[in-house]
């Protein structure tokens, strides 16, 4: 199989568990909860995406063939210089990537799990990557990865019940924490959804995540540092 790549990127997570690791961004085109395509978003199951995920033209995005060579361009990325893309946003010195954690790579979306496949983990790991994905959950996930984020999405079925991280975009009609607290996972990340009502959305959250002690707080570290 081919791969169909957004974008590989250097930057640093920004959300949940990870935040502020440095990180090779593996974006993967597509989903199978939107297009992508701005017209067709009032009739998609996820409704909310802030992503672009569509096609593969972004930096060092293409279809790529060969696992391996997927895997060397990722490792290519991890040693290039550690420059934010949007210097002029980002407060942060290039001091504050240096770190004593293996390289991670984290595969998302769109969804990774339409694409993400033995082949390649081995080809990561080969690489010497830390394998992290951020998936909607509807897939399982296949032996190998390092670290599993589900971020569940209302109205689509949950087939990824257990993993290290969930992470709730909230509030989304239709999927209640109460509902996720029993799945097996390490960490309960609440996340407000970004948007108009963005600020009443992140109160809501913290008022949440201080009575119900299972849940932490993420909030999009990344927009804040103005990087991807
Ligand atoms: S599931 Fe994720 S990638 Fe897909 S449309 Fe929703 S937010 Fe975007």
């Amino acid at each position: 199989m081919s791969y169909a790549v957004k974008e590989v990127y250097l930057t640093r997570q920004g959300e949940g568990f990870h935040t502020g690791r440095r990180a090779v961004f593996l974006r993967f085109s597509g989903c199978n909860l939107w297009t992508g395509r701005e017209q067709d978003r009032a009739r998609a199951i996820c409704t909310f995406c802030d992503t672009d995920f569509l096609g593969t033209d972004g930096p060092r995005g293409d279809f790529y063939r060969c696992a391996k060579e997927l895997a060397r361009v990722v490792r290519e990325v991890w040693e290039e210089p550690e420059t934010p893309r949007e210097e002029s946003a980002c407060s942060l010195t290039p001091e504050y990537f240096e770190g004593e954690q293996p390289p991670l790579v984290v595969c998302t979306g769109g969804e990774p799990l339409l694409q993400l496949n033995s082949r390649l983990i081995d080809a990561l790991h080969d690489e010497g990557f830390e394998i992290a994905v951020e998936t909607n959950g509807t897939r399982r996930a296949p032996d190998g990865i390092d670290w599993v984020c589900v971020s569940p999405k209302a109205g689509a079925e949950l087939n990824l019940m257990s993993g290290n991280e969930l992470k709730l975009v909230w509030p989304q009609q239709g999927a209640s924490p109460e509902e996720y607290e029993p799945l097996a996972f390490e960490h309960f990340y609440l996340q407000p959804m970004d948007g108009p009502e963005a600020e009443a959305n992140a109160r809501e959250a913290e008022r949440y995540c201080a009575t119900h002690p299972k849940w932490k707080l993420s909030r999009q570290m990344h927009k804040v540092w103005g990087v991807a």
